[in-house]
């Protein structure tokens, strides 16, 4: 027998296959709620938030330079690992 394992999303009150959630990066964990239901979270967010990133950017000008930096590095370090 062939069960799909699912799992609940408190959002959306839906049981939902794992390929619904992402997953926590490393790890097998999974991000609640579910894709679905975050995306729809962060449209809302953002429609009523549309200055939000702009304005921090603007803010810390440094923080957002350090973040890029970090991800770059990282990026580096995966690909390193990765061996490709
Ligand atoms: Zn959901």
């Amino acid at each position: 027998m062939d069960i799909e394992l699912t799992y609940f999303c408190k959002k959306c009150n839906s049981n939902l296959p794992r390929s619904s959630f992402y997953s926590r990066k490393g790890t097998h964990k999974l991000v609640y709620p579910c894709k679905t239901c975050k995306g729809r979270y962060y449209k809302m967010w953002k429609a009523e938030n549309p200055e939000y990133h702009k304005n921090w950017k603007e803010a810390h000008p440094e923080q957002v330079k350090l973040h890029h930096k970090k991800y770059i590095d990282k990026q580096k370090d995966e690909d390193n690992s990765t061996g490709v």
